[in-house]
């Protein structure tokens, strides 16, 4: 049922919300890259007795009922398996959440200096409205890898007394012309620079460069970083600072990574409250979504598909056939976000077909553009069956779309899993000003959200 949440709560669930959102805020903070989010949730899935696959290859271990697997792709991507009752060959239970994030990245050759200012170069990655970048204080995260295969991480820019980095706009006084401009132009991506020094080295000889010199020189003397070692580097230029409560009520959150971290993060809480099922209950956190599911760590890739095999294999249900089974008898919701209605927006929704704030998690049919292209269209008795599960579990639902007919669109992974025959929709957390540096999101979406995902794992049948 479509309703406020908030609206006839009883105190102990405002608290059991109050409680999951400060453990999300938490994540939010220790997570601004998937390969955060991946360190963060294999430390606690494997203190909740979650095993890495590898190992049980190797050891030549059996799989049964209530064993708990995970496996990690390239430190970047993780899925999570609670064995099931039923033999796998009927299919699966799975939630697929993506964990990467509109940022900027560095370039390959990103150092240089122009008139005594030093920079980063950047490509933006995933969609972005440049000029929402600009005059932000900004954190890098990432990794840098050397020659020798040695990692160095980087994180720097979100303790208090780390120095941030920021892009510069234009001075109002001067902007006459760049304020003509629409709005796509009015920062243009290669001017999505950052700056990162302003003083020259000192010396006895004369530097040409001097302030990239001394750059050059801090990276060295605290990282053990050479210029070149940036051609082996992923560093994500984020907003820098913390997720904060939203709101005189706080019934809000305001945090970079919202889309999908506020999904991600109630899926595999949800695999870890739900336990053992019926079914085996599977959990998707998967990288690059946000470039089109593309990479060796993108939902595309085949690592999904391989690692069912191998424990379809471990559980002695190994055959092509039953692979083939366990994915087409599935049932997924593809875990991902959808817009919250803008009032301040309010020529873009529908307002019969659009989500609120408040309103619990989302069940959405179809997204795609023009026409639905590129959606996954899920089926009505699909959709039924969802309902009632959501229904007997008191989890309150809305339906919408994410804007008005062809004013726009997107997509998530779920047209990916749907490729083997099984179930899928979508199925998520409504969100304010989606893929800016600062979402929002509502803390009781948040929470219904995963009491929904904790009942389509147990009840879903
Ligand atoms: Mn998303
Ligand atoms: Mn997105």
């Amino acid at each position: 049922m479509d309703k406020n949440v908030w609206k006839d709560a009883k105190q102990k669930k405002v608290k059991a919300i109050d409680s999951f959102a400060k453990e999300y805020i938490d994540f939010l903070n220790r997570g601004k890259t998937e390969r955060e989010c991946t360190d963060y949730i294999v430390n606690a899935i494997e203190k909740e007795g979650y095993v890495e696959l590898q190992s049980l290859i190797k050891d030549k271990k059996s799989l049964k009922t209530g064993d708990k697997v995970y496996a990690v792709n390239m430190n970047k991507s993780v899925l999570m398996f609670n064995i099931g009752e039923d033999a796998m060959e009927d299919g699966m239970n799975i939630l697929g959440a993506h964990i990467d994030s509109p940022r900027l990245d560095l370039k390959a050759n990103p150092l240089y200096e122009d008139s005594e200012l030093a920079y980063f170069d950047t490509h933006y990655y995933g969609g972005v409205k440049k000029y929402q970048w600009v005059t932000l204080p900004l954190a890098l995260h990432g990794v840098v890898v050397k020659k020798d295969g040695s990692t160095v991480e980087i994180n720097i820019g979100e303790d208090e007394d780390d120095p941030v980095f920021f892009i510069s706009d234009l001075l109002i006084h001067l902007a006459q012309d760049q304020l003509e401009k629409k709005a796509s132009k009015v920062i243009e991506g290669e001017q999505l620079d950052v700056i990162i020094g302003s003083m020259p080295v000192t010396g006895e000889k004369e530097e040409k460069e001097a302030v990239k010199a001394n750059i050059l020189k801090i990276l060295k003397d605290s990282y053990d970083i050479e210029e070149d070692d940036f051609h082996s580097a992923e560093i994500e230029v984020v907003p820098a600072g913390k997720a904060r409560e939203a709101g005189f009520d706080r019934s809000m959150i305001l945090g970079y990574g919202h889309d999908d971290r506020v999904c991600a993060y109630p899926s595999f809480v949800a695999m870890l409250e739900a336990g053992t099922c019926k079914k085996t209950s599977c959990c998707i956190l998967v990288d690059k979504e946000e470039i089109g599911s593309v990479g060796a760590t993108g939902m595309r890739s085949m690592f999904f598909e391989n690692v069912v095999a191998e424990i379809l294999a471990l559980k002695g249900e190994g055959s092509d056939l039953a692979l083939r089974r366990c994915l087409a008898n599935s049932n997924m919701l593809s875990s991902d976000v959808s817009s919250a209605y803008d009032p301040t927006f309010a020529s873009t929704f529908d307002k019969k077909n659009t989500n609120k704030l408040g309103h619990g998690i989302v069940l959405e049919k179809y997204t795609g553009a023009r026409g639905k292209s590129g959606s996954n269209d899920a089926n009505a008795e699909y959709l039924a069956a969802l309902r009632n599960v959501f229904d007997k579990n008191s989890v309150t639902y809305q339906t919408g779309e994410l804007g008005k007919v062809d004013i726009g669109g997107g997509g998530t992974i779920a047209y990916i899993l749907a490729l083997y025959g099984m179930n899928v929709t979508d199925c998520g957390v409504p969100v304010l000003n989606m893929h800016a540096p600062w979402e929002c999101i509502s803390k009781a979406d948040l929470y219904e959200t995963k009491c929904g995902y904790v009942a389509f794992l147990k009840d879903l049948i």
